[in-house]
């Protein structure tokens, strides 16, 4: 058997870190077993459903490198891989579910069945449809259809106990009286997610259909469908909930839902991945920091866990600054500079112009970040005025504290800018300064903490002979110059 999966998205907004990780945990299946990973866009719902949304999960999918075989854009042997674009085949099936008797027309109309709903929740009964209309002839309620009654379409739940395999949850089975007579088409003829996701898997050979727990509750509906239809039944695999560390449902509150938002932040694509991976699933219950090929390698669905997975914003984030220290200075450079550009710092000409030192900065930087939007602000100082840096309380305060200040910043001036001017590495200016302070009797705070006051205006950061080297000696010497002045 061919596996073949899908991933079958609601264009109703951005694309979801738990629909990004159904997304990617059907397409490791599918590579892993050399099959075919489907994308269908499951626009029924008119109103809700945007091409700008299409669009912006169509895209993300591309940003995270979870390439379709079959899909918009790229065409295939089942589509159209619009659900909108399907739905002859959709009547037709429910034609021929009526013919056989296997659903029924309900001209019961919406009030009567919230009035049925109303009573019987107030008799604490779980509502149900009463089956009023289960009994009408076919020729009866064509009939009646033909006269222009307004109807929906039943499906006719069978006696019997039916069962699934699903791969997550072990053997599922059920009676199938606890399953209602459900809507498959209401009554102004439009098609109901449980019914056409049925159509729409089979016609697509769908082999396996890996998808949120939130689903576990229509499988009922949709096995007995297969069933009806005379079709193989797909074998399922239920994925957790994602939670937040609240343990509740992830919610915009909680934090970001939306895996572009987590791209535009600055986080590593290979770390999103690597974090999803994490969402449900293990390697070996150790290793955190994996590759996707690694996840192809190994996933099978049987290891996913039924618990719920806790989406932990502070572990993505760790997540993130591993994946960014382990990129060349270059590539790093190249993630961050578009951040630098928006906050104004450097223009992308400029960035071109001075790549080499844009990359020295970056990384020195890279240990002290962990998503590329965090460079700017953290480079900002760079970029002030020379004689009007803004010095944080806190930086001034440290610089302050040691009496010595004046006559360490003249030591500097005297004796490390003539070797920042003949351009020499970090570590040699550092050694330099090492070899003043002992002669002088200084301890490193002394020096430390007036010269990064001066350089930098912050109580901390980088290392301060990375800073001098990034500076160079002119802007440096103004600095110190300027701080001799200003912390009298
Ligand atoms: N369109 C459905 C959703 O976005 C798909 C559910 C399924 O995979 O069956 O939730």
């Amino acid at each position: 058997m061919t596996v073949r999966v899908r991933y079958a998205p609601s264009p109703t907004g951005m694309l979801h870190v738990g629909g990004a990780r159904t997304a990617l945990f059907n397409w490791a299946w599918a590579r892993r077993h050399g099959g075919a990973f489907v994308l269908r866009i499951e626009d029924t719902d008119k109103e809700r459903s945007t091409e700008e949304s299409e669009r912006s999960i169509l895209e993300a999918m591309e940003w995270l490198g979870m390439d379709w075989d079959e899909g918009p854009g790229v065409g295939g042997p089942f589509g159209p891989y619009h659900q909108t674009q399907r739905v002859e085949r959709h009547l037709e099936l429910s034609a021929k579910l009526l013919e056989e008797g296997k659903a029924y027309r309900c001209f019961c109309g919406s009030e009567r069945i919230t009035a049925l709903r109303e009573e019987q929740m107030a008799n604490k009964q779980n509502p149900r449809y009463d089956g009023r209309c289960r009994g009408l002839s076919l020729a009866d309620s064509t009939a009646k259809a033909e006269a222009g009654e307004e109807f929906a379409v039943r499906f006719r739940v069978p006696e019997g106990e039916t069962g699934f395999t699903d791969h997550v949850r072990g053997d599922v089975s059920f009676q199938n009286v606890e399953v209602d007579d459900w809507i498959m088409l209401r009554s102004d003829g439009s098609p109901t997610y449980n019914f056409v996701v049925v159509c729409d898997d089979a016609d697509m050979k769908i082999t396996h259909v890996l998808r949120g727990e939130e689903h576990l509750v229509n499988t009922p509906k949709q096995v007995l469908l297969y069933q009806a239809l005379g079709l193989d039944v797909p074998e399922f695999g239920h994925l957790p909930l994602m939670l937040g560390t609240d343990k509740k449902k992830l919610s915009k509150r909680t934090g970001h839902t939306s895996v572009q938002i987590y791209r535009d932040l600055g986080y590593p694509r290979d770390a999103v991945l690597n974090f999803l991976c994490l969402q449900g699933w293990a390697l070996d219950g150790e290793t955190e920091v994996f590759s996707v090929d690694e996840l192809i390698k190994n996933f099978e669905v049987k290891d996913v866990s039924k618990g719920g997975a806790i989406f932990d914003a502070e572990k993505f984030q760790w997540l993130a600054g591993e994946y960014l220290r382990q990129e060349t200075p270059a590539e790093c450079a190249a993630h961050c500079a578009p951040y630098v550009i928006e906050a104004g710092l450097m223009s992308a000409e400029e960035l071109a112009a001075r790549s080499a030192w844009f990359e020295q900065v970056v990384a020195g930087m890279q240990e002290r970040i962990r998503l590329y939007s965090e460079l700017p602000e953290k480079i900002a100082f760079l970029f002030e005025a020379d004689d009007a840096l803004s010095y944080d309380e806190k930086a001034l305060k440290n610089a302050k504290k040691h009496e010595v200040r004046g006559d360490v910043l003249a030591a500097v001036l005297e004796n490390l800018l003539p070797m920042l001017e003949e351009g020499v590495s970090a570590s040699a200016l550092s050694e330099a300064g090492k070899a003043m302070l002992s002669e002088k009797g200084w301890k490193f705070p002394a020096l430390g903490q007036p010269l990064r006051c001066a350089l930098t205006g912050k109580a901390g950061g980088p290392d301060l002979f990375d800073v001098l080297i990034w500076l160079g000696a002119e802007s440096s010497r103004a600095r110190i110059e300027s701080a001799i002045k200003r912390f009298e």
